[in-house]
């Protein structure tokens, strides 16, 4: 039977030759197992790091310290990580010491839950030590072992606990649910870097609405930045329905649409993230801001918008506004977009030497300014795109031109 493993086999054959253990492990056997499309695949192995480096070609050497090696083979790269325990978590996160087994069951036992804690061979045989599967048919996110101790070493398990509710449609065991109610305050020693890509995750996940509920109830917004207090405004954000939505700048307004900051740009910043982002979710907020305003969009304010932005604000205007025609009225946006007589400023028929040469008049600020009366005469469609047409514009209207400018 072919299995999305099929590829990195070569990978586990090469240490075995060399006399070693090694198998797939962690999210990958977990999807697999659930029948979900795989992402990375990661190989747990007894070789060390030294080892792993000697047998493989091409490896990039990503932390030996910890145990981990990209082997890359063929077009596809695949983390390849010594078995280890690991001791001595400082501030409830990552482990100081890491020491090198030879034990996969000890392997498994340091991964945070049952469903993450299971291996599989080359012959696709599960090795299952901690009740992964059971938990995977009851449809259960439970910690290997206690959960208060393992939150206690590595508090952002709790946040991946919550993301695990929201991708797999699965519930939180009774006690790790009150583990993570007792131990939320440890929340506060984690990077913000590694909460945005979990809460990132969340968000995508086919189950937001019980995944923000168990944010609510289990009070994790307090120490979310920019959400201290913000029960009600996710109250109200758990029933919007993020499936429609498909890119990570749209995520982004919408949550901050629903939070409300004093101010965007400091609530974005909090969270560490990109200023391309933050640049087009505050772009995204100012146009939605004027569109559940006016509903209609102009010529002028789409050509404003641009395709990108004028795309995601009308996804998320029409769910806001419960329409049933999200697509539709995204594609007839589009039909707009492409029937505007320019698109960009680089389309307009003349540029700004022409008017100095037609002027007859020195450069300065004058040029950008006619040119920008020009580009909206153009899209209010007072005149065609055209050099003779836009020059005998010029001349009729030249008086108010020369007494503005
Ligand atoms: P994803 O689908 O998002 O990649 P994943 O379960 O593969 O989910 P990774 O962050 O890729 O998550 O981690 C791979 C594996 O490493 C996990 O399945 C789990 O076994 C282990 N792991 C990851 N983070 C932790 C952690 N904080 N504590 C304990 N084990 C962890
Ligand atoms: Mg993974």
């Amino acid at each position: 039977m072919e299995t999305p493993f099929d590829e990195a086999k070569p990978i586990l054959d090469k240490l075995h030759q060399s006399g070693f253990e090694a198998y797939f492990v962690g999210g990958a056997v977990r999807d697999f197992l659930l029948g979900r499309e795989i992402g990375d695949i990661d190989i747990a192995t007894s070789a060390k790091p030294e080892d792993i480096k000697n047998i493989f070609p091409k490896t990039i050497d990503v932390g030996a310290e910890h145990g981990t090696i990209i082997v890359l083979h063929e077009k596809d790269q695949y983390e390849v990580t010594t078995y280890r325990t690991e001791s001595g978590y400082e501030d409830f996160r990552r482990p100081q010491n890491v020491q090198f087994i030879t034990s996969l069951k000890e392997d498994l036992r340091r991964r945070d839950f049952t469903i993450n804690a299971m291996a599989m061979n080359i012959n696709g045989e599960v090795f299952d030590y901690f009740h992964g599967k059971d938990h995977m048919e009851q449809k259960l996110i439970h910690t290997v072992d206690s959960p208060k101790e393992r939150f206690n070493e590595d508090a952002l398990r709790m946040l991946r606990a919550l993301r695990f509710v929201s991708q797999l449609h699965f519930t939180l065991s009774f006690e790790t649910e009150e583990a993570i109610k007792h131990h939320v305050h440890l929340l506060d020693a984690i990077s913000i870097e590694r909460k945005t890509t979990e809460i990132e995750k969340l968000l995508k996940g086919v189950n937001v609405k019980s995944a923000l509920n168990l944010v609510i109830q289990c009070k994790v917004y307090n120490y979310l930045p920019g959400f201290v207090g913000g029960k009600v405004m996710l109250e109200k954000l758990s029933s919007f329905p993020f499936k429609y939505l498909t890119t990570r700048e749209e995520f982004w307004t919408v949550l901050t649409y629903y939070i409300s900051p004093s101010s965007v740009e400091i609530f974005l910043r909090k969270w560490k993230l990109p200023n391309k982002l933050i640049n087009s979710v505050k772009n995204n907020l100012s146009f939605l801001t004027i569109q559940l305003k006016n509903r209609v969009w102009t010529d002028l304010l789409l050509y404003e918008a641009g395709l990108g932005t004028a795309i995601a604000v009308e996804r998320i205007r029409s769910i806001l506004l419960n329409s049933q025609q999200i697509d539709e009225n995204v594609s007839k946006l589009k039909v707009s977009f492409t029937q505007l007589p320019i698109k960009t400023k680089k389309e307009i028929a003349v540029n700004g030497h022409d008017l100095i040469k037609w002027k007859n008049k020195e450069p300065g600020p004058w040029v950008a300014q006619v040119m920008e009366e020009i580009e909206k005469a153009i899209l209010l469609k007072r005149i065609e795109n055209k050099r003779s047409e836009i020059k005998e514009w010029l001349s009729t209207c030249s008086q108010d031109f020369d007494q503005n400018y």
